[in-house]
């Protein structure tokens, strides 16, 4: 058998153990049946973290993070721990995580199931089909840049209240480059198509990453097909003919709205996978850590209603991204989008058209069958 695929689980709060619990079953049915070899270990995040350790992620989890191939999460926070310190909020175990990875390409595919096309916010023929990818650069930009912070205006005696808040974009041209590799990189494995995303017609930063983008293309990517949009034209692009696109690759502030708005085209939160990817380790894979967009809905937690597809297909994206396994992803995929074609849903899938409900365990259960 081949080196196994190290793999650290941090199933976190609320519906995060239930969801993963489902992936922790197509894991050992692709270890029993496909000769994949996984070292899987388990490890506490969020609010399960601090009270077990009083710290929402243990220097010792980090260690391990850095280590593994890939990091699978499932979501983090709850009501419980609404009160806590801002310093050992759940939400800060996985920032650290982000941080310290330094996981600076974040991926989020908008891909719509055929069966699920009247989910969409747009009509079936606008969407159904729909597979596309929205690279966002996630550690600088404008959440990071300096200088910020409320300041008072003293100076201003025109200024009613007497306050400015300051936030500034900032990117640096090696920072705009790698993440315009990942998203190169990712269109040659898709549809070799790129659309840059920036505001160069008003923003400086927006001109340098319009600039270095093309200068990648250039120079590492020629044959990739490389395009440029303003994002305000490409928030309207995306809702009009969302089909167009095939990698979209977008800064930190534009990627946060244009991926939520990508990801209502597809339907329910229950179903959006993501990874976050940082530089290449030793072993040539990059760091990564996989995780379902939703967070860990206390509302439906502990009831068996949780939909646990968006975990599985980020699974589905590790099997991708970290280990290479484009087939195995590709026949996992293809299992749920069998399901969801046989009628099978969660509570969150029954719309206007029912089918047949089950709870989280029994959908992991037909994802296997299938
Ligand atoms: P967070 O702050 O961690 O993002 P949140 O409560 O703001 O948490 P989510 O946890 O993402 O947001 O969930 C919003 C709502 O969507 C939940 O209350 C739940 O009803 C629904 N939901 C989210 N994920 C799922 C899922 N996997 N299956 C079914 N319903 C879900
Ligand atoms: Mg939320």
């Amino acid at each position: 058998m081949s080196e196994p695929y190290s793999l650290l689980i941090l199933p976190g709060d609320g519906i995060g153990p239930e969801v993963m619990a489902e992936v922790v079953k197509v894991i050992d049915w692709f270890q029993a049946n496909r000769g994949l070899n996984f070292d899987v270990s388990h490890d506490l995040v969020g609010g399960a973290a601090y009270d077990a350790h009083g710290v929402p992620l243990a220097d010792d989890t980090m260690a391990r993070a850095q280590a593994a191939d890939a990091v699978l999460l499932g979501a983090v926070g709850g009501p419980k721990y609404d009160q806590l310190d801002f310093s050992v909020k759940p939400e800060r175990g996985l920032l650290r995580l982000r941080k310290e990875m330094d996981l600076f390409a974040n991926l989020r595919p908008a891909q719509c199931f055929d069966a699920l096309a009247d989910f969409s916010s747009l009509k079936r023929d606008v969407v159904a089909g729909l597979d596309i990818l929205i690279v966002r650069e996630l550690t600088s930009g404008v959440y990071f840049g300096e200088p910020r912070g409320i300041h008072s205006d003293d100076n201003n005696p025109e200024n009613e209240g007497g306050r400015v808040g300051i936030n500034t974009q900032r990117y640096t041209s090696g920072e705009i480059r790698r993440v315009a590799r990942a998203a190169f990189e990712l269109a040659k494995r898709r549809g070799n198509k790129v659309c840059s995303m920036e505001k160069a017609n008003v923003m400086e930063s927006g001109i340098l990453w319009r600039e270095e983008v093309q200068w990648v293309h250039d120079n590492e990517y020629p044959d990739v097909e490389l395009t440029h949009m303003y994002a305000d034209n490409g928030a309207m692009q995306l809702v009009r003919r969302p089909q167009q696109f095939d990698v979209i690759v977008t800064d930190n502030l534009f990627g946060d709205i244009l991926s939520d708005a990508a990801a209502m085209l597809t339907g329910s939160l229950g179903m959006l996978p993501s990874a976050s990817l940082g530089a290449p380790m030793a072993n040539g894979r990059p760091k990564a850590l996989y995780e379902p967009v939703h967070g860990s809905a206390p509302d439906i937690a502990g009831q068996g209603k949780a939909n646990p597809i968006a975990c599985i297909l980020s699974f589905a994206m590790a099997l991708r991204y970290s280990f290479d396994q484009g087939d195995a992803a590709a026949e996992l995929e293809q299992a749920v989008e069998k399901v969801l074609a046989d009628g099978v849903r969660t509570p969150d899938l029954m719309g206007a058209q029912g089918g047949i409900q089950v709870s989280t365990a029994q959908m992991g259960d037909k994802i296997i069958a299938a």
